[in-house]
C-alpha cells in the first residue's frame, strides 16, 4: 500500500486529509480521532471519580472523618464531632436512593460561632480537603442585596465554580464557606425603619441559595463583563458551612440562662471563662436574637461553637498539626540544609506574645516569621548548618521587628 493510500482505522479519513496518522500493529489512527477519543476518556474519568468519591466516602464513618481533622486541628473537640457527623450526613444524603417511602434527608448546612482565629476557617479547608472537593471562602460583609454596590449572592458560587476550574458537576458538590456571617445581622429590632441594605436584604439572598435552587451564575462574576454567558449552577447539593464571631452573643446567652451579670470586680480571666462556658449553651433561639432571621437559622440546621485558643492550645498548634508551623519552617531550611532547632522556651514565648499581642492562632504565624527572617535570609548560601532559637534569641530578634508596633495598638 502506497503512503497516500494509508488511512485511518476510525473515520476512514486518507492519510492527506489529516494532519497526522499514527501506526498501529495492524491499524491506524488520525489526530481527530485521537482528539475524539481523548474527550470520551476524560468524560469517562470524571464520572468515575465521582461514584468513586461516593464510595470512598462511604467508607469514612464519622470517626474517621474526626480522626482526620485531628490530624489538623488542635482541640474543638466537641466541634470536630459535630462536623464530623453533618458531614457524614450530608454525603449520605448525596448518595441516598430514591426510595417510596417519601423520607427525604435534607441538607445539614452548619453555622460556626466562635472567636476569630479560633479555627473555623481552617475547619472547613481541612473537610474541603478530606473529601476532595471545592472550597469557596467568602466574606459575608462584602455582600449586599442584587442592585446596590457590593457583590451579589451569586458571586458566591462564581467563587466556587472558580475553585472548580469551572467543572459544573464538582462546584456542584463542593463546599461554601461564608465568614463573618454575624455581620449580616439586622441591625435593629424593628426590620422597618430603614432599608437594610447589608443585613436583612443580603441574609434574605442567601436563602435562596441555602435551601437549593438553580442559580444564573456569572462565571467571572460582577458586573464588569455584561455580554458574558451565565452558567446555571444548582446549589441543593452544595454544602453551606457559616462561621462568625457574633461578639456579645454571650449576652443574650446570659440573660435567656438568667444569669448574674458579671460583677464590677470580676477579673478579666473570669470573664473570658464566663465566655468559655457561655457559647457552649448557644441555641438557635440566641442566633435570632442576635439578629439573623429566622429562616436562614433553620436553613443552617447544625449549630456549633468553637473554644476559644487557651495557652495550651496556642503551643499545640505551633509544633502539632500535621502541617504545624513549626514544622514548616524546619522544611525551609532543611532545604538549604541547615538544622533548625527551637527550645521550649523560646516557644513558650512565642505563646506568650501572641496571648499579649491578642492575635490567637492568626499571630502566631507573623511572630515566628519577625523571629526568623534574619536567619532565612542570611542563612542560605553560608556555612552555617544550624540554627539554635533560644528565647534569649527570640526575644531580641522581636524586640527589634516591626511587629512591636501592633502592641502599641491593640
Ligand atoms: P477563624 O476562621 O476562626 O477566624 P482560622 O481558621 O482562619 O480562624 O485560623 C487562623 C489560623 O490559626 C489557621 O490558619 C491555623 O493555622 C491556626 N489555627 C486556629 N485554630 C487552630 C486549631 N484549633 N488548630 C490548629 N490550628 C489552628
Amino acid at each position: 500500500m502506497s503512503k497516500e493510500e494509508l488511512e485511518c482505522s476510525f473515520c476512514g479519513r486518507k492519510k492527506p486529509e489529516t494532519n497526522l496518522l499514527i501506526a498501529g500493529l495492524d491499524a491506524h489512527i488520525c489526530d481527530r480521532c485521537i482528539e475524539q477519543a481523548h474527550g470520551i476518556v476524560a468524560e469517562e474519568a470524571l464520572h468515575s471519580t465521582n461514584s468513586e468519591l461516593s464510595k470512598e466516602l462511604m467508607l469514612k464513618k464519622p470517626k474517621a472523618i474526626k480522626a482526620f481533622l485531628d490530624e489538623y486541628i488542635i482541640g474543638q473537640d466537641h466541634s470536630k464531632k459535630i462536623m464530623s457527623v453533618a458531614v457524614y450526613n450530608h454525603y449520605k444524603r448525596l448518595l441516598q436512593v430514591k426510595t417510596d417511602d417519601d423520607v427525604e434527608i435534607q441538607k445539614s448546612n452548619i453555622i460556626m460561632v466562635g472567636e476569630t482565629g479560633t479555627g473555623k476557617t481552617l475547619m472547613a479547608r481541612t473537610i474541603a480537603r478530606m473529601l476532595n472537593v471545592p472550597l469557596a471562602i467568602v466574606d459575608a460583609t462584602v455582600l449586599t442585596e442584587a442592585g446596590y454596590v457590593g457583590e451579589d449572592v451569586e458571586s458566591i458560587l462564581t467563587r466556587l465554580l472558580q475553585a472548580a476550574d469551572y467543572n459544573l458537576e464538582k462546584a456542584q458538590n463542593g463546599i461554601v464557606f461564608i465568614d463573618e456571617i454575624d455581620k449580616i445581622a439586622r441591625k435593629s429590632d424593628n426590620p422597618s425603619i430603614t432599608r437594610d441594605v447589608s443585613g436583612e436584604g443580603v441574609q434574605q439572598a442567601l436563602l435562596k441559595l441555602l435551601e437549593g435552587t438553580t442559580v444564573n451564575v456569572p462565571p467571572k462574576g460582577g458586573r464588569k463583563h455584561p455580554d458574558q454567558k451565565f452558567i446555571e449552577v444548582d446549589t441543593e447539593n452544595i454544602l453551606f458551612i457559616a462561621g462568625g464571631a457574633f461578639d456579645g452573643i454571650e449576652r443574650k446567652i446570659s440573660k435567656r440562662l438568667n444569669l448574674q451579670a458579671v460583677g464590677f470586680s470580676a477579673s478579666k480571666k473570669e470573664k473570658t471563662l464566663e465566655r468559655n462556658n457561655l457559647l457552649k449553651y448557644i441555641i438557635p433561639k440566641d442566633l435570632k436574637d442576635f439578629g439573623l432571621i429566622p429562616e436562614i437559622i433553620g436553613r443552617l440546621p447544625v449549630l456549633t461553637y468553637m473554644d476559644p485558643l487557651d495557652k495550651g492550645t496556642l503551643r499545640a498548634i505551633l509544633t502539632e498539626p500535621k502541617n504545624a508551623i513549626i514544622k514548616q519552617y524546619k522544611k525551609l531550611f532543611e532545604m538549604d540544609d541547615v538544622e533548625f532547632v527551637i527550645t521550649d522556651e523560646a516557644l513558650e514565648f512565642i505563646v506568650e506574645q501572641a496571648v499579649e499581642y491578642k492575635l490567637g492562632a492568626r499571630g502566631l504565624r507573623s511572630l515566628c516569621e519577625a523571629v526568623l527572617t534574619d536567619a532565612m535570609f542570611e542563612l542560605p548560601g553560608t556555612d552555617d548548618k544550624e540554627l539554635h532559637v533560644t528565647r534569649d534569641y527570640a526575644e531580641k530578634k522581636l524586640n527589634k521587628s516591626t511587629i512591636k508596633k501592633l502592641k502599641a495598638v491593640s
